[in-house]
């Protein structure tokens, strides 16, 4: 039997050990700690890759949405329309800044839906938040119709899609600002958490580094309340160099994307996402989710395989946490979102996969419906 991990940490190192320890080496020895010359490369190198002005390197993604919006004047009384199907981080941000979250559902794609955010727009909507959630990119035509129409916002929790892409423009990029995480797991991992902001507007990119670093311009002035939300340069260079090889990632995600997409498509038990070739999309799948009929037995039978599959965020949609006030079916009933959470898997996608452990997990897959 194999054991076929969700996600598999060591090879994250193991992958350019030589060339990690080189630049532990490197780094260190300079004694380059906090905001020096390798993060400042790493920005540049993010910026031109993304084709945006700005790329400010944070704490993590979670401060990046918060700081991004700050910078808006986003606050107590706004509201923030956002998918339900996205990570607490999401949510949490608006919530700290003393904003909103208001939830829409997903559409046939799984993402943030343009016609179910147009339902929930009030007088105090600022902004729509898409997550770029898996590696993939909401239809940005359609949100930024209702945004104009509006007269509202758009920010992005762009934290898993770097590299994804709508009519070839990347996700991030869309709106007043873009974010990033770069935690280990994430499709650019760093080894401990880091996240940036992008954004085109200079004056704001201004602000931005202020705000991370208490508020203080580069002579060390004063100039607003900030906070520490620095991205570590040691981490910055780890960074940069995966950012040299990160084509590589995004054609090996797409290539098994591709493989689990051949063998699910048309299946009455299995609801793909989106292939990687269909449409106006470059997706770069930082995760394969999709929905499938009897899904904890299918779970189940796949873990009797040695595969680890996961359900995202532990099996709830923001909209359903009690604890925070919410509640499955008490609180707002997003059917599409719902639907999903009943159904939805996420199967292993990295980059320690081999071919034969793709096919091992699709074997698993289809042989549970047949023997069903
Ligand atoms: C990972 C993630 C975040 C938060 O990023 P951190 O770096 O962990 O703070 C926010 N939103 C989404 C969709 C994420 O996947």
């Amino acid at each position: 039997m194999k054991d076929i991990p969700f996600f598999n940490y060591p090879a994250v190192y193991k992958r350019f050990e030589a060339e990690f320890d080189a630049i532990f080496k490197d780094v260190c020895s300079r004694g380059a700690y906090i905001l020096q010359k390798d993060l400042e490369d790493f920005e540049q190198e993010l910026a031109k890759f993304l084709g945006v002005k700005h790329a400010i390197g944070v704490a993590d993604g979670t401060n990046a949405i918060m700081l991004g919006l700050q910078a808006c004047g986003i606050g107590a009384g706004d509201e923030v329309i956002m998918a339900s199907h996205t990570y607490i981080a999401t949510a949490a941000a608006v919530k700290l800044v003393g904003a909103i979250p208001v939830f829409a559902d997903i559409g046939e794609d799984f993402m943030l839906s343009a016609a179910s955010v147009s339902t929930v727009v009030t007088g105090k909507t600022k902004a729509i938040m898409p997550t770029q959630l898996n590696g993939r990119c909401c239809n940005m035509d359609e949100l930024r119709a209702v945004a104009d129409k509006h007269n509202l916002l758009i920010v992005e929790d762009s934290a898993q899609g770097l590299g994804a892409r709508y009519k070839g423009d990347c996700a991030g990029t869309f709106g007043a600002f873009g974010t990033l995480s770069f935690y280990p797991a994430k499709v650019l991992g760093c080894f401990g958490d880091g996240g940036a902001i992008m954004t085109n507007d200079d004056k704001m990119a201004t602000q931005l580094r202020q705000l991370r670093d208490h508020g203080r311009d580069e002579n060390g002035d004063v100039q607003s309340w900030g906070t520490n939300s620095r991205l570590d340069n040691l981490q910055a260079a780890f960074l940069k160099f995966r950012l040299g090889t990160y084509q590589e990632d995004m054609d090996r995600r797409r290539e098994i994307a591709a493989k689990y997409d051949t063998a699910f498509s048309g299946h009455s038990k299995l609801y793909p996402p989106k292939g990687p070739s269909d449409g106006e999309n470059y997706d770069v799948f930082q995760n394969y989710e999709m929905a499938a009929e009897d899904r904890d037995g299918l779970r189940e039978h796949l873990l009797s395989m040695g595969i680890r599959s996961i359900i995202q965020w532990a099996g709830s949609p923001v909209h359903w946490f009690e604890s925070l006030g919410y509640g499955q079916g008490k609180f707002q009933h997003l059917p599409k979102t719902d639907w999903f959470f009943h159904r939805c898997l996420m199967l292993p996608m990295h980059m320690a996969l081999t071919d034969e452990d793709v096919d091992y997990v699709i074997a698993g897959v289809l042989g549970y419906y047949k023997n069903a």
